[in-house]
């Protein structure tokens, strides 16, 4: 049986666990939020012993060597110690709360952080209550951090940030994460930017600051949502139509009537319809994780290069166990 240090503490990891719920059955507040290595919030680093490489998945190739690991992916086969103090949270300070639709608000931030636009962030709540959201602004466009938050009718940190944040306090965050961002080695290259619900964010910030790279290649964005309400940001991005003819925005809702530039259908048949063939083609794909993992897999079927996907699940935590008898 494996044994965890973690300062003066010693657990012995029981059958079936993972080193975050040894740790957190052992009273050690780690943030955590998806567990299932998408969102990275529980990130630890290991001083002494080897993590298995299957805890190790989707870290840079640096972290991996520097002993970096998700706990909740850890079921270690050797005494780990977790080096303590590392990944100290960047404080941050709410700029503002807005609404941008009957259930996404907007949660900007002050805070001095080095990212690209598309990655995502970990908010902590004081509590230590860890969600991860994405960046929809622009490193040297928009001063503020932009986060797009949809507001879940239980949800502990949407309800919280939309109801609870006001302008000046403080929050913390941990990151960026993810490889979900434009990088400009291929100016003429087709991307093509497709989401759904708050998938939006990272993807309006990966095509605005393509076009601020100087991107010449056509870039289309699609949007897809439950109806046509739950589009947002739809003047901004008819807007950048305008502003730059290498941008195209489209929008599909699975119910409604149809209208200029908004379809009705399922997102992966719209993208499907209008991109038969995608090689040579760089995609983003971001949102609901279902419709995620579906388009990344058509995406591959109708010629992208595998290497030439990036996609950032948002994935939900388990609900919280229910009380005890
Ligand atoms: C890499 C990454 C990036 C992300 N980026 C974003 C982002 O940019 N914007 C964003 O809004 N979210 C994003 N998320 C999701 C986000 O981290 C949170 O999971 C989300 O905000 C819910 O947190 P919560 O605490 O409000 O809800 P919780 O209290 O954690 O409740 C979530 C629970 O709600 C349930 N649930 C899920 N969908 C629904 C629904 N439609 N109606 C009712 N219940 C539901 C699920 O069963 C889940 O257990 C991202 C996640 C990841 C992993």
């Amino acid at each position: 049986m494996a044994c965890i240090h973690h300062g003066d503490r010693h657990l012995n990891v029981e059958h079936g666990e993972t080193v975050l719920d040894t740790l957190l059955r052992g009273g050690v507040a780690v943030p955590n939020s998806c567990r299932a290595g998408a969102c990275q919030s529980c990130r630890l680093r290991a001083s002494a012993g080897s993590p298995p490489a299957s805890a190790q998945l989707g870290l840079k190739a640096t972290q991996r060597e520097r002993g970096y690991f998700l706990a909740c992916l850890c079921r270690p086969d050797e005494d780990l110690t977790i080096a303590l103090g590392e990944d100290l949270p960047i404080p941050a300070t709410v700029v503002d709360v807005a609404p941008l639709s009957a259930n996404v608000v907007r949660l900007r931030l002050g805070a001095a952080l080095e990212y690209r636009a598309g990655q995502f962030v970990t908010l902590l709540r004081p509590d230590g209550l860890a969600r991860s959201y994405s960046l929809a602004s622009v490193p040297g466009e928009d001063a503020p951090l932009e986060l797009h938050v949809r507001v879940l009718p239980n949800g502990r940190m949407s309800q919280w940030i939309a109801l609870e944040l006001t302008p000046g306090m403080s929050v913390q965050l941990r990151g960026p994460e993810g490889d979900c961002f434009y990088t400009a080695s291929q100016p003429a290259q087709p991307l093509l930017l497709v989401g759904t619900g708050t998938g939006l964010a990272p993807l309006i910030g990966v095509a605005r600051d393509a076009l601020r790279q100087g991107h010449t290649g056509p870039i289309t964005l699609l949007h897809g949502a439950v109806t046509a309400a739950g589009h947002y940001l739809v003047d901004v991005l008819e807007d950048m139509c305008q502003q730059y003819p290498n941008f195209d925005y489209l929008r599909c809702a699975l119910h409604g009537d149809p209208a200029p530039g908004l379809e009705i259908g399922g997102i992966e048949s719209v993208a499907a319809a209008r991109f038969p063939k995608l090689a040579g083609h760089r995609v983003f794909i971001c949102g609901d994780p279902e419709r995620v993992q579906a388009l990344r897999k058509q995406s591959f079927l109708r010629g992208a290069r595998m290497n030439e996907i990036f996609a950032d699940a948002f994935v939900t935590a388990p609900p919280p166990a229910a009380p005890g008898p």
